[in-house]
């Protein structure tokens, strides 16, 4: 990948749907294509049969279940019927675009409609997830309200039964592991009990955990080592003990939403949060390493592929690896 210096020389050379099937199948199965229904694969046993004419064209057929897929089936462009060279800019846009890309933006760059658009951003985000991460080490959590002031709003918008100090914004815990990575969880409450269950999942039990001085500290961080600084009295971190980057992050995921999308919704929230994470996560990398990775992770979690695997056969595991496996990423 690291040939290309653009997105106008990566779709030089993909100019075909039959090059582009080529790109998304090297990702899906580096070790040769896989049946997502039975996970049988060449080396395995029977074969499987690419058909590369006639109606069937671009699709395969499994020689021990029958089961006919693509590329495409169980992933985050299954039942699409978007080109895939579409697919992969929009792919490339949506990932690299530092504040994140409007539908509508990403509508005119692609030539599709605006709807289309705003599905295939959905599909997109819904490929990371951080659902698995646990940060570890020194992590420094805070919390951010997202959302519109009340007073800017439209009447018809204002929020019925407004909670003064926060309107209707999302409330959100945000993690932050020193030279990892981040996590962002929105969480309704105000008590620890309410962000418990978060902190439980993502933050690892030996961690050192920084937060400012908020009421909900008090108890502790579910017996973790914990320090606070204070910020009411104009201590922004004494020593090494500060949340400034996590706040950092803050200021940037505020920039990415308000600047770009507008509208995010309560139940959209995670996704937009896991894509900024992945973003964020891989700030050091170039645009084209961030595309491979992003496409390793195709193979991964965020397809479903537990809902169509008719065997449950985890022995197919290995050729699904997730983000973060030590499998070579050819960048
Ligand atoms: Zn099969």
């Amino acid at each position: 990948m690291a040939k290309y210096q653009s997105i106008h020389e990566l779709m030089r050379e993909y100019d075909t749907e039959e090059k582009c099937l080529d790109w998304f199948i090297q990702y899906r199965w580096p070790s040769g294509v896989v049946c997502p229904r039975c996970g049988n694969h060449h080396e395995k046993g029977k074969k499987i049969y690419h058909f590369t004419r006639g109606t069937m064209k671009g699709t395969f057929k499994c020689g021990a279940c029958n089961f006919k897929f693509s590329v495409r089936s169980n992933t985050f462009m299954e039942n699409s019927q978007i080109p895939l060279s579409k697919w992969m800019m929009a792919i490339y846009f949506v990932i690299n675009h530092k504040r994140g890309i409007s539908s509508y933006q990403l509508a005119r760059n692609i030539g599709i409609t605006q709807k289309s658009a705003w599905f295939m951003i959905q599909r997109i985000f819904n490929i990371v997830n951080s659902d698995d991460d646990v940060l570890s080490g020194t992590v420094e959590m805070d919390e951010v309200y997202i959302g519109g002031a009340e007073k800017n709003k439209r009447p018809d918008r204002k929020t019925m039964n407004q909670n003064k100090i926060l309107g209707d914004k999302i409330s959100v815990l945000g993690m932050l592991e020193r030279g990892g990575k981040i996590v962002l969880r929105p969480y309704e409450g105000k008590q620890y009990k309410h962000l418990s269950p978060i902190i439980e999942n993502h933050i690892a039990s030996d961690a050192t955990v920084y937060t400012d001085e908020s009421v909900l500290y008090r108890g502790g961080v579910g017996g973790r080592t914990h320090d606070t600084v204070n910020h009411n009295q104009g201590i922004y971190g004494r020593g090494d003990i500060t949340t400034n980057r996590i706040e950092g992050m803050f200021s940037q995921l505020k920039r990415m939403i308000l600047g770009t999308h507008v509208f995010v919704t309560r139940g959209h929230f995670k996704q937009y949060a896991d894509m900024f994470s992945f973003r964020m996560d891989t700030r050091e990398l170039t645009e084209f390493q961030r595309l491979a990775l992003l496409m390793v992770q195709v193979n991964g979690s965020r397809i479903k592929y537990d809902d169509v695997s008719c065997h449950g056969n985890p022995g197919t595991n290995k050729w699904f690896p997730k983000y973060g496996s030590k499998r070579k990423i050819v960048l």
